[in-house]
């Protein structure tokens, strides 16, 4: 039985003032008890992990970041934050190869696959984010560009490295702009997905990889996007900045 997962992707936004009012309203929903049933992840800003980290901290909600550095030792690195600094303050999450950094920053498969090893040679999950643009749908081409993200990523890992990682399927089409796959769309998509970790690693393995769906959703339609067997919880950008919405989307996973 795989637990649920809600994450929060919050981009570049918050300050000092909403996040401190965002997380408290947040901890005053996510009691023990829903917790239990799913683990809820708050990924602010780098330069707000050291506050996030502190407000989170006597609570069962976990901090996670946006990215790592791909340089993985300390040194000549202008602007980069590594997978050891993030890790001091507690992270434990990471997501790794968002659609926006792919596009924006030109990150590659074998960027991807890197960050993700320095990850997890630090005890941090990476949520490995997969997914294809709207012309690749409409041209039949989503099989062949969910594939190549993943066993991309799949052929450099270990059998043990992959069962520690969590897929977020997050169609591009689909992020920040109101536009969500419908729960069938998206079903078939991670259905795909823990058939690639099957037929690498076995059935088993396959079962317990969680996979998130990400792609506008909010405290309105993730219940029947949960509903669905392949499909974990989700990866949330927009309304993970709403604490209400927020804590609706996590409520709907349990
Ligand atoms: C995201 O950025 O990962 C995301 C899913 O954004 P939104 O929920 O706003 O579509």
């Amino acid at each position: 039985m795989r637990k649920a997962m809600v994450a929060g992707n919050w981009k570049m936004n918050g300050s000092l003032v909403s996040n401190e009012l965002l997380v408290n309203t947040i901890l005053k929903g996510a009691d023990k008890l829903l917790t239990d049933s799913v683990d809820v992840v708050l990924c602010p800003p780098n330069v707000y992990l050291s506050q996030i980290c502190e407000l989170l901290k006597n609570s069962s909600v976990m901090c996670g970041v946006q990215n790592i550095s791909l340089h993985q030792s300390d040194g000549a690195h202008t602007g980069e934050v590594n997978a050891r600094m993030m890790k001091e303050f507690g992270t434990k999450y990471v997501i790794v190869g968002h659609s926006e950094r792919r596009a924006n920053q030109f990150e590659s498969d074998a960027d991807v696959l890197s960050k993700i090893k320095h990850a997890l040679q630090y005890q941090m999950i990476p949520i490995f984010c997969v997914g294809e643009t709207l012309d690749q749908r409409e041209s039949g081409r989503i099989e062949v560009v969910i594939s190549d993200q993943v066993l991309s990523v799949l052929d450099g890992l270990t059998e043990k490295e992959a069962s520690e990682i969590v897929v977020a399927y997050e169609p591009v089409w689909a992020i920040g702009t109101g536009l969500t796959a419908s729960p069938d769309q998206a079903q078939e998509v991670h259905r795909y997905i823990r058939s690639l970790f099957s037929s690498r690693y076995g059935q088993e393995l396959a079962e317990k990889v969680r996979i998130l769906y990400g792609g506008s959703v909010n405290a309105a339609n993730a219940s029947d996007l949960f509903k669905m067997k392949d499909i974990d919880g989700g990866l949330v950008g927009g309304a993970s900045l709403k604490a209400d919405e927020f804590l609706g989307i996590c409520r709907s996973s349990t």
